[in-house]
């Protein structure tokens, strides 16, 4: 006979936090949708939720938080827990597992957001059955999560793919880029609020046939081809607003060119299985950080979670 097990999890996001407390089977007891506004009002509006879950439903056995970054991931330092250099007005140097120790009194564990989204595809998704795979997501920014070993994968603190330096994409020599810390780098060119500064528009308004996506494309098999080079994953799961669905064949395309054919375990592989879409559903960031308190609590992941998408915390505007 399992002992009972309650598992806290918030996907900790630039527009919402998603909050949720669920049974050792996945099964959500209770959740909430919180808007991301100031810290004061968001984290003190998810410590009372899940306050008020450990009334409903007792205590927790762990807890984890995947959340927007960047983050202080090393138990060691001194600002651990914290959220730190975001360009995100009043989120800078945010403590916020401190804060949220005060309505939770369990093992708590951060990572981030797009490393709870890879482990939410690996259980669920496009990473089902693999061991190694990368994970990007290309919206407001570009976040780079990666399994590796079964595992996220994180160092003296979280990866940030996003931000590495890219060849100019031909034809786009004019533009200067957004990033506040770099200028040019990969997300300054490439992400979301990028496409809208360099072409007056939001991405999805432009045509389909626009050359902005080739633009795009290229800078996407760029980070693409560095992750194949330095991991060499299974698998690169692609996915966020920007990436509409003509970009696949076009990043497909432009990762083969600019592999150029150098490692011969590449030239057969299957570019369609290599460079996919995400599969897991909106809320596997959730998914991912209630499986990582489930891994904190027990030391195994919860390979018996059998629902697609067992959460359902506001469905219609989970994708807002
Ligand atoms: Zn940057």
């Amino acid at each position: 006979m399992n002992e009972p097990l309650l598992l806290g999890g918030i996907e900790a996001g630039g527009t919402k936090f998603l909050c949720a407390v669920a049974d050792r089977n996945g099964t959500i007891l209770t959740e909430t949708r919180i808007a991301t506004t100031t810290p004061a009002e968001t984290l003190g509006a998810a410590t009372a939720f899940f306050r008020d879950a450990r009334r409903d439903h007792g205590a927790l056995s762990a807890f984890s938080v995947g959340s927007f970054g960047p983050l202080s991931l090393n138990p060691l330092a001194g600002d651990y827990g914290y959220i730190t250099s975001t360009p995100k007005p009043g989120w800078e140097n945010v403590d916020l597992l401190g804060t949220l120790r005060e309505g939770v009194d369990a093992p708590m564990t951060l990572d981030t957001d797009v490393n709870c989204a890879a482990v939410g595809e690996r259980l669920f998704g496009s990473g089902q059955g693999l061991d190694s795979f990368c994970y990007v997501t290309i919206g407001t920014g570009i976040g780079v999560g990666l399994l590796i070993g079964g595992a996220p994968h994180g160092g003296a603190n979280h990866p940030e793919a996003g931000h590495i330096a890219v060849p100019r994409a031909a034809g786009d020599a004019a533009f200067a880029g957004i990033c506040p810390f770099h200028g040019d780098c990969l997300e300054g060119l490439a992400c979301g609020p990028a496409m809208r500064a360099r072409w007056g528009v939001p991405a999805e308004q432009l045509p389909a046939d626009h050359r902005a996506w080739d633009i795009e494309a290229d800078y996407i098999a760029a980070l693409c081809a560095t992750l194949t080079y330095v991991i060499r994953p299974d698998r690169i799961i692609v996915g966020g607003g920007v990436m509409q669905p003509q970009m696949y064949p076009r990043v497909r395309a432009a990762l083969v060119a600019k592999l150029a054919g150098y490692d011969a375990s590449m030239r057969t592989i299957d570019m369609c299985d290599y460079i996919a879409a995400p599969t897991a559903g909106a809320s596997a960031g959730l998914t991912g950080a209630l499986a990582l308190a489930y891994r904190t609590a027990t030391r195994q992941w919860p390979m018996h979670w059998r629902t697609a998408e067992p959460f359902h915390v506001n469905k219609e505007t989970a994708d807002a």
